[in-house]
């Protein structure tokens, strides 16, 4: 194995406060002589609001402005730096392309208060977004609202929740397989459930049986994510839905991780009543630094009534929003939801287009399956068998030399990669959860490969330069523990310290 190269170099700029670097009267700008009489102050500004002097501003030039600006940017790693496996998540690379058609003015300008006549491009853009949706993931409708995931599975057992009031009872409990995401429990909670945990099998996967054990007239669903957090599929899937709906629940798929799936199989055909997408991490939207998202939510025919309003429709040549739906559940999301997000995933599907999108599943599967299958002799491989879009080890190997997934985590960016996600799922100890996406090259994943197993070597060798990790960062270790017991949220000037 060929040594692996220390990816992070170059350098790190020391950057203070931009009030820091101010010197008085230096300007970043210069006007034009003025060539129109004065305006004093007093005669258009109340007197109680005028002030003899300003302070407080920076005044730096225009220089710094930018290398202050280029400097923060440059402590940050993102997809455009380099590969970032982080799982659960899909850090896909975004196409440009997507960028500029959102940014379109027609779009990006229109007030969502355009009377509808005026606004056909945008309604008709969310009447076949739905469409497309529908038919990738084999529901009747989509609702395009929710602006998350967890905020989609909120709508979903919203939805669940009104259907089965309809039906003469609400009933109290949701069962989740322990493999699942953390909102799942937190959203079945907000909507008033009491969520009943239920343990994988052996294999990883939800156990037919031992669902059948919790199944009961008192169970509303079970919420269920396929490929679930260990990045297999839920090959019990049309069982377990038979079981539930025999006692009268419904069946609720977190579908965040769709990447896997797109073109080769339909959650709406194993049995689904209803999912979330999650079109910032399978649909292209850059995501994970608290900007726009959106999880619409997919659904069968008999949960259609109690569809959030408005609901784009089509007739006799004219798109149309429609608010009567009298058993809706109601708005959930001002106005129709991030409009920007679903511009950005349109302009995605139709460039992929189906071929395309069914390419995206098998080099996302076939790069975490050689992920997985180039370091399964130096990483503790807790569940043999094909994975799905991501692989998950555990720190069984390195943990006896005293080495956690902390360390590994931290060193992996002394070669200049973002880590993966760590810790998660609960169900392995020291999880590493890892998932390349189909926008990496194998040139890189083989990069990654070799600094995962240098890293396994220096577990052994050397495991002080990991437990010390990371060395070539912006910053070194951070004590987490401090930092969320006692967090600073003001930035404080060197004067202040
Ligand atoms: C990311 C994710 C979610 C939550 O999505 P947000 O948009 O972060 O709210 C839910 N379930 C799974 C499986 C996920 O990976």
């Amino acid at each position: 194995m060929k040594k692996a190269t220390v990816g992070a170099s170059g350098l790190v700029f020391h950057e203070p406060l931009i009030f820091e670097r101010s010197v008085k009267d230096r300007q970043g700008y210069s006007l034009p002589v003025c060539d129109v009489p004065d305006v004093r102050p007093e005669d258009v500004i109340p007197q109680a609001y005028i002030r003899d002097e300003v302070t407080g501003f920076p005044e730096v030039s225009e220089v710094e402005v930018v290398r202050h600006f280029t400097h923060l940017s440059q402590w940050n790693y993102g997809i455009d730096s380099g590969l970032f496996p982080l799982g659960s998540c899909t850090m896909k690379y975004n196409p440009r392309v997507n960028e500029e058609v959102a940014a379109l003015p027609g779009f990006a300008r229109l007030h969502p208060h355009t009377p509808q006549e005026l606004a056909q491009g945008a309604i008709r853009l969310m009447y076949e977004l739905e469409q497309a949706l529908c038919e990738i993931s084999g529901f009747d409708r989509v609702s395009l609202q929710p602006a998350a995931g967890a905020h989609g599975e909120l709508t979903g057992m919203m939805l669940i929740r009104a259907y089965l009031t309809s039906q003469g009872n609400p009933r109290r409990k949701v069962l989740i397989p322990d493999s699942a995401h953390g909102t799942n429990p937190a959203s079945c909670t907000l909507c008033g459930y009491d969520t009943v945990p239920v343990a994988s099998g052996p294999d990883g996967c939800a156990d037919p049986k031992a669902i059948a054990e919790v199944m009961d007239e008192q169970v509303a669903a079970i919420m269920i994510t396929n490929p679930n957090t260990l990045g297999l599929f839920e090959r019990n899937i049309a069982e377990i839905a038979e079981i539930v709906h025999a006692k009268g629940g419904l069946v609720y798929g977190d579908g965040a991780n769709l990447n896997a799936l797109l073109g080769k199989a339909r959650p709406g055909d194993m049995g689904i009543d209803v999912m979330h997408f999650n079109l910032h991490k399978t649909f292209s939207t850059p995501h994970g630094g608290g900007g726009p998202g959106s999880g619409p939510v997919a659904l069968k025919a008999r949960l259609i009534p109690f569809m959030p309003v408005p609901t784009p429709e089509y007739k006799d040549g004219e798109y149309y929003l429609e608010t009567d739906h009298p058993h809706s559940i109601g708005k959930i999301r001002s106005f129709f939801g991030n409009f920007g997000v679903m511009v950005r995933a349109y302009a995605y599907i139709l460039s992929m287009g189906p071929a395309g999108l069914k390419q995206i599943a098998e080099t996302a599967v076939l790069n975490a399956n050689y992920i997985m299958a180039q370091l399964r002799d130096v990483y503790h491989l807790p569940y043999q068998a094909l994975c799905k879009h991501e692989c998950v080890f555990s720190d069984k190997l390195q943990n006896p030399d005293g080495v956690t997934t902390m360390d590994i985590a931290k060193r992996l960016m002394d070669y200049g990669f973002h880590p993966p996600t760590v810790y998660f799922p609960l169900i392995v100890h020291g999880a590493l959860m890892i998932e390349p996406t189909e926008t990496e090259s194998k040139q890189t994943l083989d990069t990654f490969i070799d600094a995962m197993r240098e890293i396994a070597r220096e577990a052994k060798e050397d495991p002080e330069i990991l437990k010390t990790a990371p060395h070539r960062a912006k910053m070194r270790r951070l004590d987490e523990t401090t930092a969320a017991r006692k967090p600073i949220l003001r930035y404080e000037t060197s004067e202040e310290k």
